[in-house]
């Protein structure tokens, strides 16, 4: 099957639909939860009746959003739901526990933007060039002809924004600017929401910025940046997990480098690896070798093993192709 927009068909589900289940993706960022939260009024709009999953916790930072506080991890009773839709998902493993819900749905169904997308659900609208999943949402939207509120364009500014880099990714397209446009119409506080996705950091953050970069070291003929994080880090300076998101562009932004990456020991045990490359330089392939997977120049990987040691697996990696 290949991948392709297809809204109509996801339309024609909800409108078969009573009692829908939202998921997104687990480690949530502002594109899944934003796409999620837009889905939500959308459908709640249309008089169904619409419950919120994620398995992972909602970043602080995000917690703006309309309905972040609705989000719930599903304890297994849930259900049954006429529809289960996934947005911003790339792959089954990335519902986590929400994977669950799918026997307890009629009709499965997923909006998603990423090209490695397996199309694992009944009905796939998948888009791998679109720039976010919140782009999707909105043509899903007029598809199913709910208009844009307030509260909807900030969720979709969030996930437009929060992927494309502030507007400043390669993948940035004349459609997020339009979609932009329309949303600025309606009531988009811009620069207020601009300050807290983009600016504001928390005291922990900042001291793990620090951390971050005293780890800073150049491998691969200097090509590569890493930077490693342990949870003595994390103690030190009272942070989380998702204060580490976007550290790694400390690394990929140092003059000279094509790929950087970050590697940090997770609350959970685990450890998670941000790789970023620039163009034309790829690390979906890298990330693909180890399980994880995401975007050609912004992928991810969760590997279980000590933090050295998976270091220098993914580094043996990577300095093949530089
Ligand atoms: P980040 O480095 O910001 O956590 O993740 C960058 C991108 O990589 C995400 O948008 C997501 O698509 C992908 N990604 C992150 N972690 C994982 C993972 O553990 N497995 C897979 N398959 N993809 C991931
Ligand atoms: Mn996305």
């Amino acid at each position: 099957m290949e991948q392709k927009r297809n809204p109509e068909a996801v339309a024609e589900c909800i409108r078969k639909a009573g009692t829908i289940a939202v998921v997104s993706h687990v480690s949530p960022d502002g594109d899944t939860l934003g796409s999620a939260a837009a889905m939500y009024l959308t459908l709640q709009s249309m008089g169904k009746e619409v419950s919120l999953f994620c398995d992972g916790k909602i970043p602080d930072q995000l917690s703006f959003l309309p309905g972040a506080q609705l989000f719930r991890r599903p304890a297994g009773n849930e259900g049954p739901f006429d529809l289960m839709l996934a947005v911003d998902v790339s792959d089954e493993k990335r519902l986590g526990a929400c994977a669950a819900l799918k026997e307890r749905s009629s009709m499965t169904a997923q909006i998603d933007h990423h090209p490695t997308n397996p199309l694992f659900m009944q009905v796939n609208s998948v888009d791998g060039n679109a720039p976010a999943t919140c782009l999707l949402i909105r043509e899903q939207m007029k598809t199913l002809g709910i208009p844009v509120t307030r509260d909807i364009a900030i969720c979709l500014y969030t996930g437009i924004s929060t992927d494309t880099g502030n507007f400043a990714f390669a993948s940035t397209d004349a459609e997020a600017f339009l979609v932009m446009s329309e949303l600025m119409e309606h009531g988009l506080p811009l620069a207020e929401l601009n300050r807290i996705l983009f600016r504001v950091k928390r005291r922990e953050q900042a001291r793990l910025i620090g951390r971050a970069l005293e780890s800073l070291v150049f491998r691969g003929n200097d090509r590569i940046a890493v930077m490693k994080l342990t949870k003595v880090d994390f103690k030190a300076c009272g942070a989380l997990s998702e204060h580490a998101d976007t550290v790694v562009n400390y690394g990929l932004d140092t003059i000279g480098t094509d790929m950087a990456l970050l590697a940090r020991e997770a609350e959970d045990g685990k450890i998670k690896f941000s790789l970023r490359a620039k163009e034309p330089c790829t690390v979906n392939d890298i990330a693909a070798q180890f399980g994880g997977g995401g975007h050609p120049q912004a992928s991810g990987i969760t590997m279980d093993g000590t933090l050295d040691e998976c270091v220098e697996k993914v580094l043996a990696a990577m300095e093949k192709k530089v």
